[in-house]
């Protein structure tokens, strides 16, 4: 992703933005082409993780971001790979600090996306997934920075029920929260350019690849492409104009 034109692309400021991360984001409109921000999002237990997991194996020129958060690591999960694990004190100090391009407080636990991380990636022309929530999309989103942001929906609601079950990762208390939640976050899709529905995992990574591959395909991004195979025409059409 390095072809394409710098005016077009995301991250773009805007003065809106919350308080609390005002300075967030490094906007210099650095000269040079610029990643792609891609947002996912769905209810706990879509199975969004894996989906963008997969996605990014798959993909060249595609970065998962990695969010930090308050919340203690679960079995299996490691610092520096699934989440950046930090206190709530330290959570509380980069919100201060503006560090986070959007953050939120999700079932009693903070998580951000750091600014800085995010910008050098997509400054050097490399696209970025955001696996968020719908507070976190609404965020960027209201801050004016160009994104795609994909929805991903579960089957049924039963569906869902069944899969927080399977997990076996929370508590009865918990899959009544997440239920609730779901509830309300589904009706969220409208906000987002696209909705993917995670029937069959492979099925769903070819979906959202084929967005992620459309995006990169419009002509505002393939501009600076675009432009360099219009001048070897150009060039041509003197050679033989001289000749
Ligand atoms: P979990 O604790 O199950 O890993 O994640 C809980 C929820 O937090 C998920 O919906 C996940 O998408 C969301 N989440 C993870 N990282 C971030 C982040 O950086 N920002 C926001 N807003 N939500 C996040």
């Amino acid at each position: 992703m390095s072809s394409s034109d710098p005016s077009t692309r995301a991250g773009l400021p805007n003065a809106e933005s919350r308080g609390d991360t005002a300075q967030a984001w490094p906007f210099d409109a650095a000269q040079g082409a610029r990643g792609l921000l891609f947002i996912v999002s769905a209810p706990s237990g879509t199975g969004k993780t894996t989906l963008v997991e997969r996605l990014v194996q798959g993909l060249p020129n595609l970065h998962m971001s990695r969010s930090y958060t308050s919340r203690p690591a679960r079995a299996g999960e490691q610092d520096g790979v699934d989440y950046n694990f930090i206190s709530r004190e330290r959570f509380d100090a980069m919100v201060r600090d503006g560090a986070f391009l959007e953050w939120a407080d999700v079932f009693g636990n903070c998580y951000g996306t750091s600014a800085a991380e995010t910008e050098a990636v997509l400054a050097r022309g490399e696209d970025v997934v955001l696996v968020i929530d719908v507070q976190g999309a609404r965020q960027v989103r209201s801050r004016g920075i160009e994104t795609v942001g994909i929805f991903v929906l579960p089957p049924s609601a039963a569906i869902l029920e069944q899969r927080l079950r399977g997990r076996s990762k929370d508590s009865e208390e918990q899959i009544r929260q997440r239920l609730d939640v779901a509830c309300r976050e589904i009706n969220e899709v409208a906000q987002y350019e696209y909705a993917v529905v995670n029937d069959e995992l492979e099925t769903a990574v070819s979906r959202i690849g084929a967005i992620v591959l459309a995006e990169r395909a419009r002509v505002k991004v393939m501009r600076g492409a675009a432009e360099k195979i219009i001048e070897t025409f150009r060039r041509q059409e003197a050679r033989r104009q001289g000749g």
